[in-house]
């Protein structure tokens, strides 16, 4: 039988930026109808308006929660997006940038392991690894969107995530989540959090509203933290003697002529950092994201301004300053932290909406009914934290350390073994020596897993040794490779360009599922 007194009934959401809709929309798909969601939000505070960049998870979320594909590209000015394109990440080769491209499809091809052979081959005579084993990097680098408009809302030809509207995504999260789901929304500022004698959050103190109180509280108040971090004093773990990037400077820019919105994003090293350039329909968010460690922000704005060809005086940027890493743990007594208030490392691989929405989705799935259940639930949603942002952090750092850039402090330092986890360490190790297998990610929190790890890993050319499999194998492989060249010319043929369908889908919309 449940108490009254210890059952959660009530559960107050602080924050209505990416992270606190996302929650609120979780929660109020998984949670029974006797509890109660309320989102308290300043109408003063803004969010942080960045996030443009998402992974293939969102769509999962969205087909969850009931929201129509097309209203992401009626409401949300989305693009299509395969993948990233990284554009001098390595020295140039022949005068030429260096790059590599991180789609979403899988390397291996009808179950067939294709790097051995593509290994095997004389890194003059082979084409780029994306190139060689993908069919989705070949039809983005065509501009070519990932399914047709005969396709159903969701259903995909090939696996792709959208590139957004941060700030009009919020706003569709939110009208869904008040109409559908009955979430209660309050425009209010918290003042103080009020705490119980046992340390547990037991109130709210909202400016106008007078005491706000609730059982549950998920803080989604963006990097100040409110709850979690100032209320609770949960420690930060500063992950910055790794990943380096502490801002940003970021600007939008309207399109000016006829142009075409690449269905992916490009990502532009730096000597000190790096540049997004993610295209939406009406215009392009752009941000350079450094370290002040070894560049000036007046220099950041001027190499975005370069980025951009266009005089530094007039380009309009913004700074922002990132908070690198991620709390000790999650969720202590009733509150648990979720977006930016619980961590955040650069957004070079979009983790940031990618971890707030598997955080959400955890604790929904695992909602506790009485207080009694939340030291258990919280014991393992804080280890499977941890888990999530060590992993992390290691496969973005993956990205600079195995980098052979040396023209800048900033990426020779990105080699230094002290610079490195040990736990990305031993697998470089492993790597060296033999291809990396599927035993490799053994987590099913592992967010980046071995099809991510090998698209960056041979795309910036890490000297594995490999083991050629049997003569027989290999022409195996051999055949299965003409077989994907095959598939990427079909492909190419039969998809439109991805600014034709974005256009079809934002004014006739894909057929309702
Ligand atoms: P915020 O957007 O900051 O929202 C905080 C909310 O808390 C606001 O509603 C505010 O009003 C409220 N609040 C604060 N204090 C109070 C108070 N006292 N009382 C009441 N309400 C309060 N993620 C991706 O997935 N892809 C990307 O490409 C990507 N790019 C990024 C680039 C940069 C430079 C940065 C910094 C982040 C990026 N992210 C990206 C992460 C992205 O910011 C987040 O996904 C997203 O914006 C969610 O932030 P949030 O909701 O946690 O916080």
């Amino acid at each position: 039988m449940q108490n009254a007194e210890t059952k959660i009934k009530r559960i107050v959401i602080v924050g209505g930026g990416t992270a606190g809709w996302l929650a609120a929309n979780h929660l109020a798909a998984d949670a029974s109808e006797d509890v109660s969601i309320t989102l308290v939000e300043s109408p003063d505070i803004p969010t942080i308006g960045v996030g443009e960049g998402t992974v293939p998870v969102i769509v999962d979320s969205l087909k969850k929660f009931g929201i129509r594909e097309s209203d992401m590209f009626r409401l949300c000015d989305a693009t299509f997006k395969n993948g990233i394109h990284f554009v001098g990440w390595n020295k140039p080769v022949n005068g030429q940038p260096h790059c590599y491209f991180h789609p979403f499809d899988d390397p291996n091809v009808n179950g067939v392991n294709l790097l051995p052979y593509w290994l095997h081959q004389l890194p003059e005579a082979r084409a780029r690894f994306d190139q060689s084993v993908s069919i989705q990097a070949h039809i983005a680098l065509e501009n070519k969107a990932p399914k047709l408009i005969t396709n159903a809302e969701y259903e995909r030809m090939i696996n792709y995530a959208f590139h957004l509207d941060a700030g009009k995504f919020s706003a569709l999260l939110s009208e869904h989540a008040i109409k559908n789901r009955q979430v209660n929304h309050v425009l209010d500022e918290v003042e103080s959090v009020k705490l119980a004698l046992d340390g547990s959050i037991s109130g709210l103190q909202l400016k106008q509203g007078g005491l706000l109180e609730g059982d549950l509280f998920i803080d989604c108040s963006g990097f100040q933290s409110l709850l979690l971090g100032q209320a609770l004093n949960t420690p930060f773990i500063d992950k910055s003697d790794v990943l380096f990037a502490n801002h940003a400077v970021v600007t939008q820019v309207p399109y000016e002529n006829e142009h075409e919105v690449p269905p992916y994003t490009i990502s532009t090293a730096q000597q000190a950092g790096w540049i997004w350039d993610i295209g939406l329909q009406t215009r392009k968010g752009v941000g350079h994201v450094y370290s002040d460690q070894f560049t000036s922000h007046e220099q950041a704005h001027r190499d975005l301004s370069a980025y951009l060809g266009k005089p530094e005086d007039t380009v309009e940027s913004r700074l922002i300053k990132m908070q690198v890493g991620y709390r000790a743990q999650a969720w202590v007594k009733n509150c648990i932290g979720i977006g930016l208030s619980q961590g955040f490392v650069e957004p070079l691989e979009a983790t940031g909406l990618l971890v707030f929405d598997l955080a959400a989705r955890m604790l929904s799935k695992r909602l506790p009914g009485e207080r009694q259940e939340i030291p258990a639930i919280a014991q393992q949603f804080n280890q499977h934290m941890t888990h999530v942002w060590q992993s992390i952090v290691d496969f973005i750092k993956l990205h600079y350390c195995i980098s052979n850039r040396d023209d800048s402090e900033f990426w020779r330092m990105n080699r230094l073994p002290e610079t490195i986890p040990e736990s990305l360490q031993h697998k470089l190790a492993l790597w060296r020596s033999d291809i990396p297998n599927e035993y490799d990610f053994v987590s099913s929190l592992d967010v980046f897993r071995l099809e991510n790890h090998l698209y960056v890993l041979y795309g910036m050319n890490y000297p594995s040794q490999c083991n050629y499999p049997s003569p027989q194998k290999l022409s195996q492989q051999e055949a299965m490779l003409k077989l994907v060249a095959q598939q990427q010319q079909k492909a190419g043929a039969m998809l439109e360009t991805h600014s034709d369908l974005v256009a079809k889908a934002a004014r006739y919309g894909f057929q309702r599922i």
